[in-house]
């Protein structure tokens, strides 16, 4: 709670900052053009009249700056990818990562390792790796008098659960990190991806309520209350798995327009895979079609599939039902920012026949 509130001052403060050094570029840039414009206006003649064949010659020229008879478009900004390489260069350098996890091959480690004698009789130490997928654990032990050290057992495994979470991050799913293990050499997880997807999709959704939780009491402190309702300022913007208009899966988000945190989500899924899954036995006849009528009372509360339709009107659906339900935080989303794509906004404006949310 104290660390949302201090979230959201410490981001009023960024965005101060970031205005005005923005101003700031805009009017240097600015002065720049102008002072350039001058000295073409001044100068602009006579290199209008050079030609290439006789740049070499003329003094002031190079033939590595060919004559230019427009000004060039861009020539005083600097282009966002720069600004990117810029920003992750400077980030690359002052970056300290506590505890990182490093990837390293085997046989560098065993290198090091046969220098390394034992400490009760100065013989040759073997090495064994404990795993437990990818997290692994090193354990010696004297090839000469036995002594061992302490068989360390790899309990958690963080460093599994992390590239599970990074490859469900990324969309690329169980392929995708087999396609990745493969490629680096490293064991494969074989029949326990979906297992760890469930670990790392239950610690998820416990962060995110605890983070949206904590976030609308502080949101509230910036608006004043009505018969204990608060007007609010949001940006909704919808979001799909996949481009194009084909999207099993899309995804809807209210944020506070001035912290830039968000209240609620909403995920609209067009598949479910356990009704696929049976749907496709019935159409085998491995399961008859009653059996399946029968599955389907007690799948409905689990079932994933929450949208018929067109994956285009997923966005809107989402909205609808996060506007509709802004009272149970004691919220109501009275301004309402979009991107360009009013679908949201209309289907929002015609809930309640025409009466709004
Ligand atoms: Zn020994
Ligand atoms: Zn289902």
């Amino acid at each position: 709670m104290g660390g949302v509130r201090k979230y959201v001052k410490a981001r009023r403060k960024n965005a101060e900052k970031a205005c005005k050094a923005m101003r700031e570029k805009r009017e240097e840039e600015k002065r720049k053009r102008e002072e350039e414009e001058r000295q073409r206006g001044e100068g602009g003649r006579t290199v209008e009249n050079v030609t290439p064949g006789t740049s070499r010659d003329t003094p002031g020229t190079s033939r590595d700056t060919p004559p230019r008879t427009t000004p060039p478009p861009h020539n005083t900004t600097i282009s966002s990818a720069l600004k990117r390489k810029q920003y992750l260069q400077s980030k690359e350098e002052d970056t300290v990562v506590e505890d990182e996890y490093i990837i390293v091959k085997k046989s560098y480690l065993q290198d090091q390792f046969s220098q390394v004698s034992c400490s009760n009789c100065y013989g040759k130490l073997k090495t064994k790796y404990n795993h437990k997928f990818l997290d692994c654990l090193i354990e010696f032990e004297c090839e000469d008098c036995g002594m061992r050290g302490k068989n360390p057992e790899v309990g958690n495994t963080p460093v599994t659960q992390s590239l599970i979470y990074s490859t469900m991050d990324l969309g690329l799913g169980r392929t995708g990190l087999d396609r990745f293990l493969g490629d680096m050499n490293m064991k494969p997880l074989a029949r326990n991806y979906s297992y760890y997807q469930s670990l790392v999709t239950v610690a998820a959704k416990k962060k995110v309520t605890d983070i949206m939780t904590s976030a609308i009491p502080a949101i509230k402190q910036l608006y004043s209350e009505a018969n204990g309702v608060y007007d609010i300022r949001v940006i909704y913007d919808g979001s799909w798995q996949k481009r194009g208009h084909t999207s099993n899966l899309a995804m809807g988000a209210v944020i506070e327009a001035e912290t830039g945190l968000v209240i609620d989500y909403e995920i609209m899924s067009k598949y479910c895979e356990k009704c696929t899954k049976k749907e496709n036995a019935v159409k085998r006849k491995t399961i008859s079609k009653e059996a399946f009528e029968e599955w389907l009372v007690g799948h409905k509360e689990e079932c994933k599939k929450n949208y018929e339709g067109s994956s285009g009107g997923m966005e809107a659906a989402a909205a609808v039902k996060l506007f509709g339900r802004s009272l149970e935080h004691n919220l109501r989303y009275k301004v309402f920012i979009s991107d360009g794509d009013s679908s949201a906004y209309d289907a929002v404006c015609k809930m309640n026949d025409g009466e709004g949310p």
